[in-house]
């Protein structure tokens, strides 16, 4: 069932207009059309299956975190807020590798993998030299579609199977303001915009609200994102058009006539993966077969979860298999 289809049937066509599909485009880049509600939010999904409904089982749970003194979570984070590194998600790497030390190698591209008798060998490229190392056991985290061609010779179904997993392309135009004179408090997070408006942008982040060390005093950032499931071919124009689209649209939204003092374009070709209705099943599928290759294991935001919190637990998961045996 597509998040629409479910929305439609249990909240209504309003709802999933005002509330879903914008939210929808805030973490997924996604179409709720399009987006399977039990991969996309496995959570809502279960909820009305245990519970026979939402409300239902909104109250069920909110006794249930009452009970054991947890507070419960939602898509923002734990206990709904918004949560970030104080340096920004680098903070998050820099960490892991303060803290793997020499056993982290970066700068390598992984060229290919093959099955040898004392588990995996991988061809890799570092500068500009190539080299062989087989190990014991081998978790592919790069995207599916990257992971789709390493896999290519080796098992053609699952191979293929991962190609299919949709990815949205979208950009974010990142804009430093002057505070002053501005002629908006930037007081939120921002604002996602349901489809129905027909703007060019998904939303806007104003990030030095949520986050205030995200700009010098007196400075703001907003962050504009542009494109997804519902405007792809916006999402890849040459950063002049994106910024002229950006700031087209927050002159309309939020009157900000100025000019901003700073600016940067990020482009994501294959963004985010788009859990298409179909993607429960195919990830299911994926994980049994590469279950049949002892020391292969998978894990990337293209099956069990998009955000980084679902990264994370997934990644413990499989740590856990490894150490495991
Ligand atoms: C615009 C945008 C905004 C987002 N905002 C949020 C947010 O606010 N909160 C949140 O929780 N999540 C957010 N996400 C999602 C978040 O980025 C992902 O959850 C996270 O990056 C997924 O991590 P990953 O390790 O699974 O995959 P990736 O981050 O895609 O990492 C895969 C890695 O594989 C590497 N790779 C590819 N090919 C090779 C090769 N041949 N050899 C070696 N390495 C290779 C790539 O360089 C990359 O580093 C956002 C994503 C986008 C695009």
């Amino acid at each position: 069932e597509s998040l629409s289809e479910f929305a439609r049937r249990r909240i209504g066509e309003e709802a999933l207009e005002k509330l879903l599909d914008p939210m929808v485009a805030g973490i997924f880049a996604g179409d709720p059309d399009r987006l399977s509600l039990k991969a996309a939010f496995p959570a809502i999904y279960y909820l009305e299956k245990q519970y026979g409904g939402l409300i239902k089982g909104l109250i069920a749970k909110m006794k249930e975190a009452k009970k054991s003194g947890k507070k419960s979570s939602g898509p923002a984070g734990p206990g709904g807020v918004l949560t970030s590194f104080k340096g920004g998600v680098k903070d998050l790497i820099d960490s892991l590798s303060e803290f793997l030390r020499d056993s982290v190698e970066t700068g390598v591209e992984i060229l290919c993998l093959n099955r040898v008798e004392k588990g995996w060998k991988i061809k890799y490229k570092k500068g500009d030299e190539v080299y062989e190392e087989t190990f014991e056991a081998v978790v592919l985290s790069t995207p599916a579609y990257v992971t789709a061609e390493f896999l290519k010779d080796l098992d053609s179904e699952l191979s293929k199977l991962l190609s299919e997993i949709e990815y949205s392309p979208i950009s974010v135009v990142a804009l430093g303001f002057e505070k002053k004179g501005l002629g908006h408090d930037l007081d939120g997070f921002g604002f996602l915009i349901p489809r129905s408006e027909k703007r060019k942008i998904l939303g806007a982040l104003w990030d030095s609200s949520v986050f205030p060390n995200r700009a010098p005093r007196g400075k703001a950032l907003i962050r504009v994102m542009i494109g997804g499931a519902r405007q792809p071919e916006l999402a890849l124009l040459p950063d002049e058009e994106l910024v002229n689209i950006a700031l087209k649209e927050l002159k309309r939204i939020m009157k900000i006539r100025h000019y901003p003092e700073k600016i940067k374009v990020f482009k994501h070709e294959k963004g985010i993966p788009h859990y298409t209705v179909g993607h429960a099943e195919r990830v299911e599928r994926i994980f049994k077969l590469i279950g049949k290759y002892p020391g292969l294991y998978l894990c990337n935001n293209a099956y069990t979860g998009v955000g980084v919190n679902d990264c994370t637990k997934a990644a413990e998961e499989v740590a856990g298999r490894i150490l495991g045996g």
